[in-house]
Order: C-alpha cells, then structure tokens, then sequence
C-alpha cells in the first residue's frame, strides 16, 4: 500500500498516508473542496489550493 498522497510507502501511525504532512494535505484538499470553494472568497480559495498543490508537488 503507498500513501495517496506522494506514493511513497504507509507508516502504520498515519496511515493511510506515509506521514502527518501527507495526512495534513490530504485533510486540506477536503476542506478547501467542500469549505473554502463556495462563493464567498473565490480569490482567497483559489490562493489556498495553489498552496496545496505547491505542497504536494515538493514531495514528489
Ligand atoms: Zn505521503
């Protein structure tokens, strides 16, 4: 099993992920999906997302 995240292999502590950072990414691409996108902000969410997408690149 790899993490969803990187690919990289799982640690049983945080698994599904291979790390609390993966984790965290992946709990933030959730909340930026189902919280921050609607409406109110479109800018600031956008912004929120790139810092996502930034995040997941770098550990690749
Ligand atoms: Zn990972």
């Amino acid at each position: 099993m790899s993490c969803p995240i990187c690919k990289k292999e799982t640690v049983e502590r945080y698994r599904p992920f291979c790390s609390k950072r993966c984790a965290d990414i992946d709990l933030g691409k959730w909340f930026g999906g189902d919280y921050a996108v609607p409406s109110e902000d479109p800018e600031e969410a956008v912004e929120a997302m790139e810092e996502l997408e930034q995040q997941a690149s770098r550990l690749h």
